[in-house]
């Protein structure tokens, strides 16, 4: 059975109006006057068409934290944010460290029909940083994995990371690593400055990201293999990058939504949603995340959707696991910041959320680009939508730990549609079983 839907007076990346007709799953055709019979009609004036926004590091807590989020929920919460493709990182219980392990995840991504749930391998046994996992393994299973990260943990011994990045040459792969000397954030609480010698807390100094990113880029360029940057958060960060990518280094870097937006201020009334890592920093801090991300310097926006349930957030500041949820509002929030400051055009924001992460993570089958014969992954954003506090009702994931709660974002995120199927439909998130062919 052919099922075909037009889209009508969509801006396509800001280029301008077009319609798009998709059939079976495909994007068939764009351009004007196109008509079908039997199809049915979104009207999408005024909406700005991207192609289905991918996201590197989100944290689906199955196996093992389903109080706080399932790979069914986290994707539910991703089609109300327009994804259409989720990076799942590995630090579940059991963490996903095996060939099994991998593949597991990516049936139940396959689940939900909603979208891709592509799995990152961790890159050492259990997380633990001392022993390689077996990424050849993972990386040619079913589950093709080409991105690997102990996120939440940093591989810290230069002897591993070494290897690891000799590993994965042979499939293509990259290390997508979080860089925190552990050495340098024991009992960090906050960011290290001023503010945390006031407030009286752990302060996580700059340099003990900086000085990781550093060392990374050079051990990737000794042995000639590719690194991925996690949730880069500091301008000390962005020269270094800035540095690799003259040197013509094969690195990559992500930020996340809340670093482009929230700064270290925020911890003053010591509300744990602003417990994060790595921290929220300063001022100059966010405006050199946000130029870096205009020129380049940073490939991607990724979310670090990192869902926790009420005991582990609602308590007392030191106790509160580190964290935020990211995927419903992240359009939201880089319209706010990059499009509406005048930083990156919309092509630009599909470029920094759809297509270089897709390329990144080496994803097959998400096009990136609306144009006929790719898959019909799109969003269809409202960018006049009036600019309005963000409510409970908005997150749609299992867990409220989100620090936009009552902080007014323009636009809206209206349809999402993933292979033809509609899992977001003028901003009610699509019940799995409607999703399911
Ligand atoms: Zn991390
Ligand atoms: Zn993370």
């Amino acid at each position: 059975m052919s099922e075909a839907i037009l889209i009508r007076g969509a801006d396509v990346e800001g280029a301008g109006r077009t319609e798009i007709l998709l059939v079976d799953g495909v994007i068939a055709e764009t351009g004007v006057g196109l008509s079908r019979a039997g199809a049915t009609v979104v009207d999408a004036d005024g909406m700005v068409a991207l192609p289905g926004l991918v996201d590197l590091h989100v944290h689906l807590r199955e196996p093992g934290f389903e109080s706080a989020e399932t790979v069914d929920s986290g994707s539910r919460a991703g089609s109300a944010g327009g994804f259409t493709a989720l990076f799942a990182m590995p630090n579940t219980a059991p963490p996903a460290d095996t060939a099994g392990a991998v593949e597991q995840q990516l049936a139940l991504g396959e689940r939900t029909q909603r979208m891709h749930v592509q799995p990152i391998g961790a890159v050492t046994v259990g997380r633990e940083g001392t022993h390689l996992a077996e990424l050849g393994a993972m990386a040619h299973s079913r589950a093709r994995v080409r991105l690997f990260s102990d996120d939440g943990a940093c591989v810290a011994d230069p002897v591993i990371m070494r290897r690891a990045l000799e590993y994965v040459k042979a499939f293509g792969g990259a290390i997508a690593q979080h860089a925190e000397d552990p050495r340098l954030t024991k009992g960090a609480q906050v960011n290290e400055g001023t503010l945390s010698a006031e407030l009286g807390l752990g302060g996580w100094p700059s340099v003990a990201e900086e000085s990781i990113i550093a060392r990374d880029v050079l051990l990737t360029e000794h042995v000639g293999s590719r690194l991925h940057v996690c949730h880069v958060s500091t301008a000390g960060s962005v020269e270094v990058l800035r540095w690799a990518k003259r040197r013509g280094v094969a690195v990559t870097a992500e930020v996340t939504p809340h670093h482009l937006m929230l700064t270290e201020q925020e911890v003053r009334g010591y509300d744990p949603r602003y417990k994060v890592n790595p921290p929220l920093r300063r001022d100059e801090d966010v405006a050199a995340l946000r130029e870096a991300l205009a020129d380049g310097t940073i490939d991607a926006v990724a979310t670090d959707h990192a869902p926790h349930s009420d005991e582990s957030k609602n308590c007392e500041w030191d106790r509160a696991a580190p964290g935020m949820v990211g995927l419903e509002v992240a359009l939201r929030v880089v319209q706010a910041t990059m499009i509406d400051t005048g930083m990156l055009d919309w092509r630009g924001v599909a470029r920094v959320m759809s297509r270089n992460p897709a390329r990144i993570g080496r994803l097959a089958g998400q096009g990136g680009r609306i144009a006929p014969g790719e898959p019909a992954n799109l969003v269809l954003h409202d960018q006049a939508a009036p600019s309005v506090p963000v409510t409970a009702a908005d997150l749609r994931g299992l867990s409220g730990n989100s620090p936009y709660l009552g902080r007014p974002l323009p636009g809206r995120t209206r349809w999402t549609l993933y292979r033809g199927r509609v899992t977001l439909r003028d901003g009610d998130v699509v019940e799995t079983e409607e999703v399911r062919p």
